[in-house]
């Protein structure tokens, strides 16, 4: 079938925080952009993910692979300063970053340390915060930031723990910006993705065991694919999502609906 619709990202820069492997919810979103005619800035954290990023950048056409520790002030820092030689605004920034320790998703959260969760805040809720901050100023034109998030911030779900505890501040920290960034027109979301088979999502004990529950209940009867989340991540990015702010956005399949799931 020969039909053509127009790029709905044709002119933006966009900077993706959070590629670490070809199966990072930030790659499929980054690869998305691309087709959608972004102009694209990837960053890494530290020399160990250099190399591969690199090559994902050269893949996807980038104009720029940065390394950036969000806990760095001199980074993120850096990261602004590299980004004013290369591009004269950015209009779409992606936030695609967490991390707990992995004991932190085993054990009761009754266990949880104070280290640990002050780590997974400031990692994956902080961070939104501090990206804000240190980029909006580049956003000249207004523009969107997106962030990931998941259902365990609202429910208990098991093993999820302290990161759960971290999404829900998240998710109020996206609230929050979107107020004070508003009248900039600029659009603060989160996406709310089904449990999707990352390097990420594997420290989560028992995680293939969550990934046969939501397909077997959720209303669509099957796992999400990232590249559904990519999509919505464009959409957020573009001026069709103009009028919408704050938002928390399910990309699960359906799942967050369901009271009690019966499988047939
Ligand atoms: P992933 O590929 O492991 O991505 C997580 C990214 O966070 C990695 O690129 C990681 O870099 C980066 N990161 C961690 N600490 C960082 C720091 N201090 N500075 C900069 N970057 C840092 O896993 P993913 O599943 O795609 O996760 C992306 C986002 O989606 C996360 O917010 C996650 O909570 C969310 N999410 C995932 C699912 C799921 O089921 N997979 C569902 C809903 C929401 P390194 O690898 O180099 O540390």
């Amino acid at each position: 079938m020969a039909f053509s619709m127009a790029q709905l990202l044709a002119g933006k820069t966009a900077v993706v925080l959070g590629v670490a492997n070809k199966w990072s919810i930030a790659y499929f979103i980054a690869s998305a952009f691309v087709r959608e005619g972004a102009s694209l800035v990837l960053t890494y954290q530290g020399e160990r993910q250099r190399q591969t990023v690199e090559e994902f950048g050269a893949e996807l056409k980038a104009a720029k692979v940065i390394n950036c520790d969000v806990t760095k002030q001199n980074e993120l820092d850096n990261l602004v300063s590299q980004l004013r030689d290369a591009a004269p605004s950015i209009d779409a920034v992606v936030h695609s970053i967490a991390f707990a320790n992995r004991e932190e998703l085993s054990r009761p959260f009754l266990e949880t340390s104070r280290e640990g969760y002050l780590l997974a805040q400031e990692v994956s809720a902080f961070s939104l915060v501090a990206v804000a901050r240190a980029l909006t100023p580049l956003m000249t034109n207004g523009g969107s930031i997106t962030t990931l998030t998941y259902l365990g911030s609202t429910r208990v779900v098991q093993n999820y723990n302290v990161m759960g505890v971290a999404k829900a501040a998240l998710e109020a920290c996206v609230r929050y910006l979107a107020g004070d960034l508003g009248p900039k027109q600029i659009r603060v979301n989160a996406i709310s993705a089904g449990p999707i088979k990352t390097v990420s999502a594997r420290g989560i004990k028992d995680f293939s065991k969550v990934l046969e529950g939501v397909a077997a209940i959720a209303p669509l009867r099957r796992n999400t694919d990232p590249a559904e989340v990519a999509d919505t991540a464009v959409f957020l990015a573009s001026d069709l999502a103009r009028g919408v702010t704050g938002n928390i956005v399910f990309v699960d399949s359906g799942f967050q609906i369901v009271g009690l799931g019966l499988s047939e």
